[in-house]
């Protein structure tokens, strides 16, 4: 006959369903949550002790000798307790009447809290509290404080783990030999010293994570990841991409044509890329190069590699004015040369959409350049060989896994990445297994360099006889518009006013409004007269940040610059300074100041360095938002901490290497109970 379930069958169900919240279903995901902190409860100290103490959490256990409710002024439940060295209050604001009830006088208790010196004497405010008898026994070890969910209690969650550990199989997944040459501790200690570490333990380095309990738990998740990485990376080098082996006739005639002698830098980083597109398996490669290092050439003589080798090639940039400008430069450089490139992007009228689609799959089109109107499912290429992206980081990993699937039927294209945001090694290493970085580091000669001020927004009228000054000797102004990031109607509105004021204010020049709302027709009609020198000015929002190359342009103003973030202002800063002439940037602040925005202008007026201010901007703000990694190797880890555990994430990578090389039986074995153990369901995140 079935029984209804009975209270406590209900219980342990509801408990479970709030455990699989938190993502723990099997007992190794229970042994593997790993407390986030500890509380100390294995030590008694008297009340006296306790106030010579004052401020930190202590435990004191004392007899209750009042026990009152007050009024004043709100009600409140007033509990004293004594131990012989002196007496200390305890206040409840909230309370139930069963704990009335439980602190009664006499009864003994336990405490634990902040004493903190109140208007009665010494005082602690809702302490965490235990009824005890007399000689009742301490914990000998610290008191795990685990990450839990909503009416999910520590004791629930210390209880599971608890019985999780009896369960589960201990059996340690990375091989003895690589524990003694890493010198790890074995998992089981490990993980258990973790869950309940003993009094003796270091507990500053259980606080920071340096313990080698610690380090044994990243490593292990570390090494998966990196084995997951690198499976994802055999999948695709499995699938193959086409080997693009001849750098011919159209790779030698651009680089002729070119109107200068690549850099030593370029040179380095175009054989680089060369080498890689020559194999039978995808390059997955990041060109970094600061702004104005010259990548767009490199990128076409990439491009110019796959086409001598018969396939296509596909340039994609995050906006339409910076893939506009690809365009228009890698065209001028091409087309001479006997080779059709295509234009995509969304604005373009229906003919033109469908002749470019029936260019791309013909195969017409040698090279494809657009915005995201490539991904699109209407966009099937004929034979493409080599994906470029630029600006990289402004698409999501799913966006650039579009592009890579539009390869041909069983291969992936090659992917060329490009970004001038330099991304700190160790997160490369974990973005993708086998992501390889070239780095542009010289800027092409002739370049003057760029004198940054600050200067307080109620100068605006000087900086308005510079800027008349300057279009006087012969030279180009960029004017940007505040950054208004809650409302995008405003920022126009306010773009709108400022070019109405500066056209009113030098009436002898033609002032230009480019912004982000306008018909790429009319943005163009406006780039195509600033590029041309017909206009002296260009009021621009952030449109420009991007790419924007027009050499002859050698003074920008930044108006509201304390608004805009450090890389922001790096890049649209790198508009000016492409040409012979000195350039200048001057940027316009609102006082007061705040600390990070006052830190910010520093670090700009101080260097022109894009590594230098990415390593600042790292300082000021923290990792966090840091290019956007965290789409993927970088969600994966709990425990690792990319800035301050590189060197395991390199002992990990290594030995991710050797266990997938060394083709036993027992180590494929452990490979799958590795990656089973560490990331369950979770390697998903992965396959991108
Ligand atoms: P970024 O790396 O910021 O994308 P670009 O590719 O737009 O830089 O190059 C910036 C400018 O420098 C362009 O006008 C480009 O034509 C020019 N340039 C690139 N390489 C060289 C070089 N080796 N010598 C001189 N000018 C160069
Ligand atoms: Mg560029």
């Amino acid at each position: 006959m079935p029984v209804s379930p009975s209270k406590t069958a209900k219980k342990t169900v509801s408990a479970e369903a709030k455990l699989a919240k938190l993502g723990l279903h099997t007992d190794m995901d229970l042994v593997l949550h790993l407390p986030m902190r500890y509380e100390d409860e294995t030590q008694v100290i008297s009340i006296e002790e306790a106030r010579l103490h004052g401020g930190d959490t202590s435990q004191v256990e004392g007899v209750v000798t009042k026990n009152e409710i007050a009024y004043k002024p709100r009600r409140q439940l007033l509990v004293h307790i004594s131990d012989g060295s002196g007496e200390l209050q305890l206040r409840f604001m909230n309370f139930y009447g069963s704990q009335v009830k439980q602190l009664s006088e006499g009864v003994r208790v336990r405490v634990r809290g902040e004493l903190k010196h109140g208007f009665f004497g010494a005082e602690m405010v809702h302490p965490a509290y235990k009824v005890v008898n007399e000689g009742a026994p301490l914990p000998t070890s610290l008191t795990p404080v685990y990450p839990a969910g909503e009416g999910l209690s520590q004791l629930v969650l210390r209880r599971a783990i608890t019985d999780a550990m009896k369960r589960v199989d201990w059996t340690d997944t990375v091989p003895i030999d690589i524990r003694r040459q890493l010198q790890l501790s074995e998992l089981e200690p490990a993980v258990k010293l973790l869950h309940y570490p003993p009094q003796q333990v270091d507990e500053h380095a259980l606080a920071d994570r340096s313990h080698p309990a610690w380090t044994r738990v990243k490593f292990d998740e570390l090494l998966a990841q990196q084995l997951s990485l690198k499976r994802a990376q055999r999948a695709r080098r499995a699938k193959g991409s086409p080997a693009l082996k001849k750098v011919g006739e159209l790779s030698k005639q651009l680089e002729a044509a070119l109107p200068f002698k690549l850099t030593g830098a370029q040179q380095r980083v175009l054989k680089e890329i060369r080498a890689d597109l020559k194999q039978p398996y995808p390059m997955q490669r990041l060109l970094q190069g600061d702004v104005g290092s010259g990548k767009t050439v490199v990128s076409a003589l990439a491009a110019a590699q796959a086409i001598d080798s018969g396939y296509q090639a596909a340039l994609m940039a995050p906006t339409e004015i910076l893939a506009e400008q690809h365009f228009r430069k890698i065209a001028a450089w091409l087309e001479p040369l006997g080779v059709k490139v295509a234009w995509l992007t969304g604005s373009l009228k229906k003919k033109e959409k469908q002749a470019a689609y029936e260019a791309i799959e013909s195969g017409e089109a040698r090279l494809v350049v657009g915005t995201h109107a490539l991904l699109q499912d209407v966009v099937t290429f004929a034979n493409l060989g080599l994906s470029i992206v630029d600006e990289q980081h402004r698409f999501g990993v799913g966006q650039r896994l579009v592009l890579r699937n539009k390869g041909m039927e069983g291969s992936v294209p090659h992917q060329l990445m490009m970004s001038a945001t330099p991304i700190p090694r160790t997160l490369a290493m974990t973005y993708y297994a086998d992501l390889e970085v070239s780095v542009i580091d010289e800027l092409p000669p002739g370049r003057s360099p760029i004198v940054t001020r600050t200067i307080d927004q109620n100068r605006r009228d000087e900086v308005i006889e510079r800027v008349h000054a300057a279009a006087q000797e012969g030279r180009q102004v960029y004017w940007v518009c505040p950054l208004i990031e809650e409302s995008e109607v405003l920022q126009l509105q306010t773009a709108t006013e400022t070019h109405a004021l500066l056209a009113e204010a030098l009436p002898d020049l033609n002032v230009g409004l480019v912004h982000g709302r306008m018909k790429p027709a009319e943005k163009q009609e406006v780039m195509d007269a600033f590029i041309a020198n017909r206009m002296q000015v260009l009021v621009a929002t952030t449109v420009i940040e991007v790419g924007v190359d027009v050499p002859n342009a050698s003074l920008m103003v930044i108006e509201h610059a304390e608004r805009f973030g450090l890389s922001q202002l790096h890049q649209l800063r790198g508009r000016v300074g492409r040409g012979s002439a000195a350039s200048v940037c001057l940027l316009l602040y609102q006082s007061p100041l705040g600390q990070i925005a006052k830190q910010r202008l520093m670090t700009m007026r101080e260097t022109t360095d894009g590594f230098e201010i990415a390593r600042r901007d790292l300082e000021i703000r923290g990792p966090g938002e840091f290019l956007g990694a965290r789409q993927s190797g970088q969600a994966m880890l709990r425990f690792a901490d990319l800035e301050t555990d590189g060197w395991l994430v390199d002992q990990a990578r290594d030995v991710a290497h050797d266990l997938l090389h060394a083709d036993t039986p027992e180590k494929a074995a452990t490979v799958e109970a590795h990656l089973a153990r560490w990331l369950g369901g979770r390697e998903e995140f992965l396959k991108v």
